[in-house]
This record gives C-alpha cells, structure tokens and sequence, in this order.
C-alpha cells in the first residue's frame, strides 16, 4: 500500500527530458498503488482544456493508464496551471481538489496546499492570486480565443518574472504564522504542500501539539517526491533528473 505525492514538475514543450522522467516516474512507481497526488504547478502554464496540446495529451493519457491500473488520482491547483478544469482531469482519469484539503492518508490527516496562499508576507502577489481566482474572471477568460489567452498568458509570465526578481528570499517563503494558523482552522497536524521549491520537512507547534510541514521539491533538476505507507512517517525522497 503505497500513496504518492507530487508538486512543481512545471510540465512544458522546452524541457522534454522532464516530461520524459514524469512518464518513466508513473509507470516505474504509480501503477496499482492506493493514489497519486499532484499538489499544483503540474504544468508551467494553462490557459484552457481546450487547447489540446501533445504534450497535454501525453501526459493525460499516461495518467489515464496510472488510473486504469487501480491508482486514484487527484489534482490540485497550482499558481501556473490554476485554469485547469474538469474536462482535462476528466481526460487524464484525475478528481479535482481544493486548495486548501483535508485528507485522511493510513489513518492520519494531512492538510494537502499548493502553498501559495501561505506565502502572505507578498502582498502584491496575494492581491493578484485573489484577481486571478475570481470564477467571473476566470469564465470571461476561458470565452476569449485561445491566442488571446496564449499572448496573455505571456505577458502575465513576463510581469510575474520581472517582479520576482526583485524579492527577497524570505519574502518569497511561507509565512510560519499561517502554517499554524491553517493547521490551527482545520485542526490538524500535518501539512504537505509545494511551491517555494524548497524541499524539506519542517517541525513546529500547532494546536498545542507537535506538528509538521512536509514541503514537496520541483522537478527543475531532481525528481521529487512524497511517499506515504502505514504505519509509518512519509518519506521525501529524490533522483536526479
Ligand atoms: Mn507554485
């Protein structure tokens, strides 16, 4: 009995040797395990399911076949691939969750985030994910012609680049307050999410008790993953790319 997470992969045409390690990565480890988890930023941009890319279908159909071999499959929102819809998780045989979800894995409960929204000590950021997460934006969004969105989507990497550069690394993190404070509103122990890159397990107080963050690692130069069996504690674990 095995459970998989994932985060960050950042999927796109210009790093093939990433998309070929996730599809060696699913069919060596996600086949006929309980699930497969992928905490956000599956993929580097997302401006629709209607646009039918190979690589979008590659990987759906390899997730297809992870989910016809028994695993389940859940997606989560990242801040790159926030747009994706039902169409595409239905196609790559994947349930939707939300960001923020509380999961209960061999009898323990994880509080699964992309990690994004811990990261509040960026106010300019969280203004943004606040517009870029409203549902009428979002429908008006998906009705423009897709080269619309592409040359939007552009842009909006443009800006996001450009401004990032100029942030502190602590800026850039998560806030420790929210950790607690989301653990705290949901009355769990642990967390897993990804996002700041920054792979690594972190122990802290929360509701009175121990607890514990567990950060999943992107896929930029390791493959990293989560792995969860009963009784006992997850694992991080990595191999070069
Ligand atoms: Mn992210």
């Amino acid at each position: 009995m095995t459970t998989l997470f994932i985060s960050d992969l950042h999927l796109e045409e210009s790093r093939p040797d990433i998309t070929g390690a996730f599809l060696d990565f699913v069919k060596a480890r996600a086949m006929g395990i309980d699930a497969l988890y992928i905490l956000g930023d599956f993929f580097e941009a997302w401006i629709g399911d209607d646009e039918h890319t190979p690589l979008q279908e590659t990987v759906a159909a390899a997730l297809s076949e992870v989910k016809a071999s028994g695993t389940a499959i859940y997606f989560m929102h990242g801040n790159r691939d926030f747009l994706i819809g039902e169409d595409y998780c239905n196609r790559a045989g994947a349930v939707l969750l939300d960001d923020p979800s509380v999961v209960e894995i061999y009898g323990t409960s994880y509080l699964l985030m992309h990690g994004d929204s811990l990261c509040t000590a960026d106010v300019e950021y969280q203004k943004f994910r606040a517009n870029m997460r409203n549902p009428q934006w979002q429908q008006m969004m998906l009705q423009r012609p897709l080269e619309d969105r592409k040359q939007m989507a552009r842009q909006l990497r443009e800006i996001s680049m450009a401004k990032n550069q100029g942030k502190e690394e602590s800026i850039m993190d998560v806030t420790p307050e929210e950790v607690v404070r989301e653990l705290e509103a949901h009355g769990v122990q642990n967390m897993i999410h990804g996002h700041t890159h920054r792979p690594a397990e972190h122990d802290l107080m929360a509701n009175g008790a121990p607890a514990r963050r567990i950060v999943l690692g992107d896929w930029h130069e390791n493959v990293w993953w989560l792995e969860a069996e009963p009784d006992q504690k997850p694992i991080l674990k990595k191999y070069p790319l």
